[in-house]
């Protein structure tokens, strides 16, 4: 009785320690999705993009769309976690009842890493979907970058837009940013921080207002195939870290930097422009995003 309990334990305890090298044909891989609006497929007026524009709601059903597409393909390339990250605006855009139910999702704005809230180096590789231009981008559709005060952000001396700031964060992890979907700028300038990344054009931006939109079910499919090619493909790189991170920021309205420099370490450059200096991208992003979007003119 007693010897016949042992070998029922022996047993459990064998198969109990096969099981993990048995799961193994499917590790884990796990994708973080940041979206954003202004990129998103079939977007294409500023009554769209926040909360008291009329056709909003019409947006936020064509934003969940794209999304929904990022995350089939990254399912079907491989992923066993999916976290979303709304990371437009008020950030609470994406309708949880309508997003595929196998994703997670980060939601609202108030959060210090903002458009990259929760990434870190768990994770095996990032999508931006409905991506958009840096500010002052004479042709990209509702150019700007990070809120509507500034007029230009400089990391270690490079201009970048959000894609840009966020694909150094990434690269401060080692995940890889493998994919983008916007209008043909955004991806453009995209490839200035991620060489490689492959791009989904979804719309032509004529200027600033006027674009030229691709069919609907077009994009979908494509941003979905890449997506699970782009997934399938990635390769967790080492972290790219610089020794420090030399941060400018130019205002369009002098108050703003003015105020800054409530922070100690925020130097006044010109009446429009402040730098500071951080050690970590991840520290520097967080006081990036304080001075663009917690500083309030009103
Ligand atoms: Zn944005």
């Amino acid at each position: 009785m007693r010897r016949s309990l042992f070998a029922i334990a022996v047993v459990g305890a064998l198969s109990l320690s096969l099981a993990p090298s048995s799961l193994s044909a499917q590790r884990a891989l796990k994708v973080y999705i940041s979206v954003d609006m202004e990129g998103i497929s079939g977007l294409n007026g500023d009554n769209q993009t926040s909360g008291a524009g009329a056709e909003y709601g019409r947006a936020r059903k064509l934003m969940v769309e794209d999304a929904n597409a990022a995350i089939r393909g990254a399912f079907e390339g491989g992923a066993t976690d999916v976290l979303v990250n709304d990371s437009h605006g008020s950030q609470r855009n994406l309708l949880p009842e309508d997003l595929d139910p196998r994703a997670r999702m980060i939601s609202h704005s108030f959060k210090r890493h903002g458009m990259m809230e929760g990434l870190d180096a768990s994770f095996d590789a990032v999508i931006f979907v409905g991506y958009h231009a840096k500010a002052d981008t004479p042709r990209g559709l509702f150019a700007h970058t990070g809120s509507g005060v500034v007029r230009d952000l400089q990391v270690n001396g490079k201009s970048v837009g959000e894609g840009g700031m966020n694909a150094i964060l990434a690269q401060w992890y080692g995940v890889p940013v493998v994919m983008v979907t916007g209008d043909d700028v955004a991806v453009e300038q995209q490839k200035e921080t991620v060489p490689g990344v492959r791009g989904v054009i979804v719309k032509r931006a004529i200027n600033s207002r006027a674009v030229e939109l691709r069919p609907l079910a077009d994009t979908r499919r494509e941003i979905q195939l890449a997506a699970k090619e782009s997934v399938a493909s990635a390769k967790r790189g080492t972290p790219t870290r610089a020794a420090q991170y030399i941060v400018r920021m130019e205002f369009k309205d002098p108050t703003i930097p003015e105020v800054a420099t409530a922070f100690r370490e925020v130097r006044l450059v010109t009446p429009y422009a402040v730098e500071f200096t951080r050690d970590s991208m991840p520290d520097a992003y967080r006081l990036i995003r304080v001075l663009y979007r917690f500083i309030n003119t009103d």
